[in-house]
C-alpha cells in the first residue's frame, strides 16, 4: 500500500499535498478572512526575514510560481521563452487573480529575472505593497552590516505602515523565537530523513516542509513535529537504496513527481536544498 493511503503520517502528508495542489490559496483566504484586517506578504525564495512579517502579525507566504499544474500564457508575454518558469508562472498567477489574497510583495535579490519581476509587479499591481529586498556585498560591518540593518529597519517601517500596528522589540524577539523552533522542527525532519531514509519518503518531506510556505509558522512547526512523531511508529521497509543529495536547485522547484522518481530509481535522497528559505539560516538567530 503506498503511503498516501495509509493512516497516521498519510493523513498529514495528504494534507500538505492539498495545500500543494491548491493554486487558489484557498487557507491562505481562510486565515485572512478568519479576522478583519488581516494581511498577507507574498515572498519570492529564496531568502527574506520573515520574522518582521510575523512581528507585524501578517501572514508570510512563499509563492513558488506556477509548477508543471500551470499553464502559462500572459506570463510569456513578459519574459523571454528561454527565461526559468518560475518569474513567468508567478506572472501568470498575478495576472490571472490567484495572488489577489496578497497585500503586498517581496521581491529578494537572487538574480536579474526577480529583480526585473519587482518592475513588473509595481506597474502591473499598482495598489500593491512591493518591495525588492536587496542584501549587502559587502561583508564589512561599518559598510555591508550597516546597509542591511537599514534595509531591515526600512521593510520594518514599511509594514508597520501597511499593517496599522507599531513592532515593539518585544514582537520582534518573540517572532525570531517562534522561527527559530520552526528551522530546529525542520532540521530535526532533515536528520531524521539522512538516518531513516526508508521511513521518510523524500516526496512525502519535501510537502511537508513546503506547507510551511502557506501555514502559518506555529502551525507548521506542529504538523513537522506530528509528522516525526507518525512515521517513527510506522514500519516502513528498508531497501538497499543508494543514498544521494540533491543540490542545485535554488528558487526553481523540481516537479514532485521528479523528486519520486528519484527514489523510485533506487535512490534515498538524504539531503537536499529545495525551498532554501526554510534552511538558509543555519543557526538559531540568537534572542
Ligand atoms: S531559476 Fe531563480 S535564480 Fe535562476 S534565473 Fe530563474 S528566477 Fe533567477
Amino acid at each position: 500500500m503506498n503511503n498516501f493511503q495509509n493512516g497516521g503520517s498519510a493523513a498529514i502528508v495528504d494534507r500538505c499535498r492539498r495545500l500543494f495542489d491548491d493554486l487558489e490559496f484557498s487557507e491562505v483566504r481562510e486565515w485572512k478572512a478568519a479576522e478583519k484586517g488581516r494581511k498577507v506578504i507574498g515572498y519570492m525564495p529564496v531568502y527574506v526575514p520573515r520574522e518582521i512579517i510575523h512581528a507585524a502579525g501578517m501572514l508570510p507566504v512563499g509563492i513558488l510560481g506556477g509548477g508543471d499544474q500551470l499553464e502559462v500564457i500572459q506570463g510569456d508575454a513578459y519574459y523571454q521563452s528561454y527565461i526559468c518558469r518560475i518569474p513567468r508562472s508567478t506572472i501568470e498567477l498575478g495576472l490571472t487573480g490567484k495572488l489577489d489574497v496578497l497585500d503586498g510583495m517581496l521581491f529578494p535579490s537572487i538574480c536579474d529575472v526577480i529583480r526585473n519581476l519587482s518592475g513588473m509587479w509595481q506597474l502591473m499591481f499598482e495598489d500593491k505593497y512591493v518591495r525588492y529586498f536587496d542584501v549587502p556585498q559587502n561583508y564589512a560591518r561599518d559598510i555591508g552590516g550597516s546597509y542591511y540593518v537599514n534595509e531591515l529597519k526600512q521593510l520594518l517601517s514599511d509594514l508597520e505602515k501597511l499593517s496599522g500596528k507599531q513592532i515593539s522589540p518585544d514582537d520582534l524577539w518573540k517572532s525570531i523565537e517562534v522561527y527559530n523552533e520552526n528551522r530546529r522542527a525542520i532540521q530535526d525532519l532533515y536528520h531524521y530523513r539522512a538516518k531513516r531514509p526508508w521511513k521518510t519518503p523524500s516526496p512525502d518531506v519535501y510537502l511537508v516542509i513546503r506547507a510551511g510556505m502557506v501555514l502559518p509558522v506555529e502551525e507548521h512547526t506542529q504538523l513537522i513535529r506530528d509528522y516525526i512523531s507518525a512515521v517513527e511508529k510506522e514500519e516502513q521497509v528498508m531497501r538497499d537504496n543508494c543514498r544521494v543529495v540533491v543540490s542545485g536547485v535554488f528558487c526553481e522547484q523540481p516537479p514532485l513527481n521528479l523528486i519520486r522518481s528519484i527514489e523510485m530509481a533506487g535512490c534515498y535522497i538524504v539531503d537536499d536544498d529545495f525551498m532554501l528559505v526554510t534552511r538558509w539560516l543555519l543557526e538559531d538567530v540568537p534572542t
